[in-house]
């Protein structure tokens, strides 16, 4: 799913399955709906 985070005073959405991040929402959904990281390829 999608997950809101701040940074520099900055919003930003990241996709919880790969961990990429945008600046805007609709690009993160749009990417979530896309995405096929079924789970992280890096453990931390
Ligand atoms: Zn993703």
């Amino acid at each position: 799913m999608v997950v809101e985070t701040e940074r520099d005073d900055m919003t930003w959405w990241k996709c919880e399955q790969c961990g990429m991040m945008f600046d805007s929402h609709e690009d993160a959904e749009d990417h979530e709906a896309n995405c096929d990281a079924e789970e992280p390829s890096y453990l931390q």
